[in-house]
């Protein structure tokens, strides 16, 4: 059987990592390539359950090193490649908007010129439901794949920047790709300054919560696993060109996530802080994810179902997250 060889940049991250396990243990006969520059959010020690697996590899190396990625390009001669690598978090973004401009947008940028040199069949570029900015509270409106897209924090605006990329590099190149914009994820292996996570970790160590503004920001959530199949699905079955919203039509109030956390794990209410609201601050974001449930998916968690799965995870993975200066 012939060799496939899928690279995952950011695959030492939260979503990355997720997917890297998910599709070294699915796929036997494919190698995957984790490629990581191993910042603050990125870590091997995740991989310790598949590190020594003969289908798992994994290079340090920088996506905005451009000579490295094109030397890497040459050698391995990919397949597929599938790109999480980014600066993620939106406060970060806010305190230091350059690193977002260089990782994900020139970062993004190196990688297509590689794809455009060595060619690949497919080049997937992971994206998020931010670059389309904020809904109003209407429950009846979403972001389809034709919103337009209108960032507002510096993170999402070079995410939208990246994607606009991409797209350019597949009308004028006609590189295969595709692109997916998902809407929240949390599950195990979560970087703790994000809601989730920090929120169970808080609360297992009995610490203050805080919560921006009045809490009622809405965000439509997904467990991380869900989002790994679709993935895998639009790997194998996506239309080249096509971008694909993916979402689980969850959407809870951050104030909601927080109490169901709190009363999960027994403790007081008494733990959430209120704290000024964050710069820019959106609204709601909900995703209809209609285009990618006609290729067959939909996921299989709930929030309810996800929620309890995640909270077990770092009662049981103590060892993982300890290290964290909470
Ligand atoms: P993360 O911050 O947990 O992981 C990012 C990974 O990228 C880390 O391992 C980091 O070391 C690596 N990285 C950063 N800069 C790099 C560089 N210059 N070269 C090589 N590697 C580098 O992020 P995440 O939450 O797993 O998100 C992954 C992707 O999914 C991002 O592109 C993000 O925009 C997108 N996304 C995230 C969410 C979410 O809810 N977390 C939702 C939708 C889309």
């Amino acid at each position: 059987m012939e060799t496939i060889k899928i690279l995952v940049t950011g695959g030492a991250g939260f979503i990355g990592g997720n997917f890297v396990q998910y599709m070294v243990n699915k796929y036997p006969h494919y190698h995957i390539y984790n490629l990581d520059a191993l910042t603050y959010a990125g870590d091997l020690l995740k991989h310790r359950d598949i590190e020594k697996k003969e289908n798992y590899h994994f290079i340090q190396a920088n996506i905005i090193d451009r000579k490295r990625i094109f030397s890497i390009f040459e050698g391995f001669k990919f397949d597929y490649v599938v790109h999480f690598a980014a600066e993620s978090h939106v406060d970060r973004s806010i305190r230091d908007p350059e690193i977002f401009v260089r990782t994900n947008v020139l970062g993004t940028q190196v990688l297509l010129d590689a794809v455009k040199q060595f060619g690949v069949t497919k080049f997937i570029h992971v994206s998020t439901d931010e670059v389309y900015g904020e809904l109003d509270l209407d429950p009846h409106t979403f972001f389809t794949e034709e919103s337009p897209l209108q960032p507002n924090s510096p993170y999402s605006a070079s995410k939208a920047a990246s994607d606009l990329l991409v797209r350019s590099y597949y009308e004028t190149y006609q590189i295969p790709i595709n692109i997916t914009r998902c809407s929240n994820n949390y599950g195990p292996f979560h970087y703790p300054e994000k809601l989730i996570p920090l929120t169970i970790l808080r609360v297992l160590n009995n610490r203050k919560v805080p919560i921006y503004g009045d809490g009622k920001n809405i965000r439509d959530w997904l467990y991380v696993m869900d989002h790994c199949q679709a993935l895998d699905m639009i790997l194998h079955q996506g239309k080249i060109g096509e971008v694909y919203n993916i979402g689980g039509h969850n959407e809870r109030t951050n104030i909601e996530v927080v109490k169901t956390i709190i009363d999960h794990l027994g403790k007081s209410e008494n733990l959430i802080e209120f704290v000024p609201d964050r710069l820019g601050h959106d609204k709601r974001y909900a995703i209809n994810p209609a285009k990618l449930e006609k290729l067959g998916w939909k996921p299989f968690y709930t929030f309810e179902t996800g929620i309890a799965q995640t909270i077990q995870w770092y009662v049981d993975n103590k060892w993982w997250w300890e290290r964290f200066d909470l």
